[in-house]
């Protein structure tokens, strides 16, 4: 559990790799400055852990790359406060990096093992999100509505409930589209309960799946 002068040094050559790559969010840039991206990782790959890669967390899942991480919580301009919901734990990090940010995070995992092992992590590590075992398709309805939800797995196709969930000027961010290849996809609701979708790019994730493991 230990956060080295290496590992701070390695995070902030890191965020001037995220900067130069067009992240400009201070507040994103100063969260990954923060979180000890290391610790999510099994400890023998520390050597990558300040790579801009994704990585393998077991149970045939990824942690995000940091860019990724960065771009989807720079689309959801966080405020101190919001109320965040995200699809697909994983290894915790996203969730950290939006808990830091001074989001009330709620987050779901499909996979038990997975989700076990972030819920022992991060309150040790001083982050505390609420954290569900379940499917990310039918969201949260007890805690709905969201200021903001975040979708950290591919989706093949809009996942409707997550939308009714979401406050009336609230934003999503959902990678959409077949297992290969996925469009960064920006949901606004308006005043009048209409939605925009805006297209931000190409990217790749693990697929969305329905049901939990
Ligand atoms: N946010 C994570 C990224 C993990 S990869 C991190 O920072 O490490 C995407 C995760 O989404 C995987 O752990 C996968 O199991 C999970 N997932 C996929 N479909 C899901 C669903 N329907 N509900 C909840 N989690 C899901």
């Amino acid at each position: 559990m230990e956060d080295t002068y290496l590992h701070k040094g390695l995070r902030r050559k890191l965020v001037e790799e995220l900067k130069n790559k067009g992240i400009s969010d201070l507040r994103v840039l100063a969260a990954i400055n923060k979180v000890p991206r290391h610790l999510f990782m099994e400890s023998s790959f520390v050597n990558h852990a300040y790579k801009d890669k994704a990585f393998p967390i077991g149970s045939k899942q990824t942690i995000s790359q940091p860019y990724t991480v960065a771009y989807q919580s720079e689309l959801l301009q966080i405020e101190s406060g919001d109320k965040v919901l995200e699809i697909g734990t994983g290894s915790g990090y996203q969730a950290a990096v939006l808990v830091e940010m001074g989001a009330k995070v709620f987050t779901i995992e499909r996979h038990k093992t997975l989700s076990m092992s972030a819920q022992m992590l991060l309150p040790k590590i001083g982050y505390r999100p609420q954290f569900f075992y379940g499917d990310g398709f039918e969201g949260l309805p007890t805690y709905a509505p969201f200021d903001k939800i975040i979708v950290t797995a591919g989706a093949a196709e809009m996942p409707e409930k997550l939308i009714s969930q979401l406050k009336t000027r609230g934003r999503m961010v959902i990678p959409l589209g077949p297992v290969d290849d996925q469009t960064m996809f920006l949901i606004l609701k308006n005043e009048d309960g209409s939605i925009e979708k805006i297209e931000h790019g190409s990217f790749l994730f693990v697929p969305m799946l329905k049901g939990k493991v």
